[in-house]
């Protein structure tokens, strides 16, 4: 892995297909300082990930981020790719290219987002890695944020994807274990507008990979174990320069009002399967009904507490499942919270 390279590069080109997770390929290219706009498109088979019919199966991959490779280290670089199809028009599976230009339209609001990836490790039988076979771990109680033989599994993914994401420059900013035994979370943000959605598919392609190494999968359903489990989410915290500045609680309560009459087409953006997930209970709020309040892990939206004290700052969407796209939450958020600009 540590041979020189001669003067060539290899660039691993990153799109997502059409189930939600990311595809990558790779190839070479000369050694030098690589944007965007200096990239070459490429094309994949999109039959082959059911993003093009058999018979017209070219899809382009247009570069849109540049990331260094931490995988395999520089010069080398991770290069996420937008999918259009040959006539021109966008993949059905592009969800970036439309919020890109709606977060065009807010950026005098410099909106901030921050997310809460949530996700378990998964073993070859299919379970979280760590559970007994044919039978179950502990209740939950002593998982979250655990410290410990038993608690929590796998520690050495977390930390070499945690490493990894600053190597490639992803903004991330934390992690901690859940509340279920295996499963982990890590948070990026705060990102700017449409920088979101990017940062967070080159952290969940990194992790993806990292795991590889070590055996196991990653699940990004929102209930991977059904019953007395927490199911996972991708909570989206939030916030512009006016709800940042003094009095900006003003500004948050005129968001929790607009959000409201935006709930079902809010949901329909927040992933697959969160009916499974959004049942009230296991720090949820019904899918149902839209709720807010202050420090309340039990409502479609929490204020934190420090928001309310302070008076300004952010406010975290409970509502996205781990399993959403980025760029659907993001767009359908801010439309939402702020309306007309
Ligand atoms: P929780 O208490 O819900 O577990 P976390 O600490 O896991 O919260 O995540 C908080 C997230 O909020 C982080 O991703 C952070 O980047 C983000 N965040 C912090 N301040 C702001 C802000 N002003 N606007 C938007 N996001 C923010
Ligand atoms: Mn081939
Ligand atoms: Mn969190
Ligand atoms: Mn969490
Ligand atoms: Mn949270």
């Amino acid at each position: 892995m540590h041979l020189d390279q001669r003067g060539r590069i290899i660039a691993e080109y990153v799109w997502i297909d059409a189930a939600g997770e990311t595809r990558s390929k790779s190839r070479t290219l000369e050694e030098g300082i690589y944007t965007p706009d200096n990239l070459p498109i490429w094309n994949f088979d999109g039959s082959s990930t059911k993003q093009a019919p058999i018979n017209n199966t070219d899809v382009y991959l247009r570069p849109c981020a540049v990331f260094a490779d931490p995988i395999r280290g520089s010069p080398n670089i991770i290069v996420l790719a937008e999918c259009w199809n040959a006539d021109g028009t966008l993949n059905k599976f592009n969800f970036r290219h439309e919020c890109a230009k709606v977060m065009d339209t807010y950026a005098k609001h410099e909106p901030w987002f921050g997310l809460e990836q949530e996700y378990p490790l998964i073993g070859n039988d299919g379970r979280p890695f760590g559970w007994p076979t044919g039978g179950f771990p502990a209740p939950q109680g002593d998982y979250y944020c655990g410290v410990g033989y038993g608690k929590i599994v796998m520690r050495d993914i977390v930390d070499s994807h945690y490493k990894a994401c600053f190597y490639a420059g992803v903004k991330i900013s934390g992690t901690n274990a859940e509340a279920m035994l295996g499963q982990w979370e890590f948070q990026v943000g705060p990102c700017e507008g449409m920088e979101m959605g990017d940062h967070l598919w080159i952290a969940r392609f990194l992790l993806t990979k990292i795991a590889e190494d070590h055996g196991v999968k990653v699940s990004w359903h929102p209930k991977p174990v059904e019953g007395d489990w927490n199911g996972q989410g991708l909570h989206t915290n939030f916030s512009t320069k006016g709800m940042r500045a003094s009095g900006g609680m003003k500004l948050i309560e005129q968001a929790m009002e607009r959000l409201g009459s935006y709930h079902s087409q809010c949901i329909e953006e927040y992933g697959d399967d969160n009916d499974k997930r959004l049942t009230g209970r296991h720090e949820t709020g019904h899918i149902d009904m839209f709720s807010w309040g202050v420090a309340d892990r039990s409502r479609s939206i929490r204020i934190p507490r420090e928001t309310a004290t302070r008076g300004c700052g952010y406010f975290e969407d409970r509502r996205p499942a781990s399993n959403a796209d980025p760029y659907r939450v993001t767009k359908i958020l801010i439309t939402a919270a702020l309306g007309k600009t």
